[in-house]
């Protein structure tokens, strides 16, 4: 095989750091464990370089100087074609409470410094399996529920749901992070889009419906209300 060739088939991971030692650091430790890496220093860098590198995963580190880790992954969120692109959040250890959020503008994954490169290797391997794997790109599933995203279809123990436009894309991205907890601004953020000036009851709305079309008769409530704090898409019983 050309090493071309060879070359073109490592994933290449973005890491998003500002500190030039341990940018080196993961360079050299990435490199030697197959994959190939691209730098960015700080927020604007890294979404240009995502634009002209197209990185399997990026490595974003939550301290920037100018635009934060979490604003880079607001942003890189916000657009289709980096919707689904696979981001691990580096934050320090005075940030961990800080980490949830992270999860919750849309990160994938996140590790505290300071942290083993082991420890970093598994996260990033597990993370490219989820993203390679066809069942994260041609569906999602939850529980008994079942979104077909090519034919736009949604089922529930094997019942077609019928769900309008709004529906859909806040159920697609309930099942992106099931069980993690949303506040109608996240919810509003995430799936109507920064732009769009939407009052935070319309949520309620939405998520009535939701639950309308997906609950069918003796069947659990899969989306939870969570009092002062949002929803989630969850079967714990509540
Ligand atoms: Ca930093």
């Amino acid at each position: 095989m050309a090493p071309g060739v060879a070359a073109m088939m490592k994933p290449l991971i973005l890491v998003v750091e500002d500190e030039a030692a341990l940018v080196t650091m993961l360079r050299y430790n990435l490199e030697k464990q197959g994959f190939r890496v691209e730098e960015a220093a700080d927020g604007a860098e890294a979404l240009t370089k995502v634009a002209e590198a197209r990185p399997d995963l990026v490595l974003l580190d939550w301290m920037l100087p100018q635009m934060s880790g979490i604003e880079v992954c607001r942003q890189l969120r916000r657009r289709p074609a980096t919707r689904d692109l696979p981001i691990i959040m580096v934050t320090a250890r005075s940030e961990e409470a800080d980490s949830v959020r992270g999860l919750n503008i849309g990160a994938d994954d996140y590790i505290t410094k300071p942290f083993s490169m082991e420890a970093l290797l598994a996260r990033i391997r597990a993370l490219l399996r989820r993203a390679g794997s066809p069942s994260a790109k041609g569906s999602l599933r939850f529980h008994d529920i079942t979104m077909d995203l090519a034919v736009h279809r949604v089922f529930r123990n094997g019942r077609s749901v019928h769900l309008g436009p709004t529906e859909f894309r806040l159920l697609e991205f309930f099942m992106q992070h099931p069980r993690r907890v949303f506040t109608r601004e996240e919810l509003l953020d995430s799936v109507w889009g920064r732009d769009i000036h939407v009052e935070p009851r319309t949520v309620d709305v939405h998520i009535r419906r939701l639950r309308k079309a997906l609950n069918g008769e003796n069947e659990m409530d899969v989306v939870r209300t969570v009092r002062a704090a949002g929803y989630a898409l969850d079967v714990e019983p509540h």
